[in-house]
């Protein structure tokens, strides 16, 4: 066991402190205190999350905020992920999640891949990915992620046969 799931996200959350100083964007996090448990493969959940923690950084400006908010319910792990940046168009918003768009003006940050493996990974656990953004306000990703039925038979079938790379039990605390 590789310790729980908050305790893992946070550390996903606190590396970008560092870029947080350099940029001079704040990072305010909050986190659940219920315990749960929950299965998830790390390198899909740490991906999901780093791509929406380090778009939120890189399209925010000087003195900007980053409000990380991680949740349980019964059900569901939720991510939400707000910034006070650029924000994003009508018009590109119905593309972002498409592989390689990039928002013009947006083309020496990055190859436009970010966004479209997040939504392929959230899909692979059944959960849903929605964005709410205004130009020049900010933009907000929320994140949900079901527990238990649909992966929680996959995990413990791989566990019992001790390939315990890719999947591992990870309990909320
Ligand atoms: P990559 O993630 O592959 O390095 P990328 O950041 O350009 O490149 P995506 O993460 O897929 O690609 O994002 C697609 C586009 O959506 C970006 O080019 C950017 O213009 C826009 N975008 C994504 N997140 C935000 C955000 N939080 N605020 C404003 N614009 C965003
Ligand atoms: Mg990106």
């Amino acid at each position: 066991k590789q310790g729980g799931l908050i305790q893992f996200l946070k550390s996903i959350i606190f590396s970008f402190e560092s870029m947080s100083e350099r940029l001079n964007i704040g990072l305010n996090t909050s986190f659940p205190e219920e315990q749960h448990q929950a299965f998830y493969d790390r390198d899909k959940l740490e991906k999901i999350v780093s791509n929406l923690l380090s778009n939120a950084f890189k399209y925010s400006n000087n003195g900007g905020m980053v409000t990380v908010a991680v949740g349980v319910s019964k059900s569901h792990l939720t991510l939400k992920i707000t910034d006070t940046g650029n924000g994003i168009s009508e018009k590109d918003i119905a593309r972002i999640f498409d592989r390689f768009y990039r928002v013009e003006g947006s083309e020496t940050k990055g190859s436009g891949i970010g966004l479209a493996l997040t939504k392929e990974l959230v899909d692979i656990y059944n959960g849903q990915i929605s964005v709410d953004s205004r130009l020049g306000e900010g933009t907000t990703f929320k994140v949900r992620l079901p527990f238990t039925l649909n992966h929680l038979p996959e995990a413990i079938s791989v566990v019992n046969n001790e390939k315990t790379v890719d999947y591992s039990e990870t309990t909320i605390n």
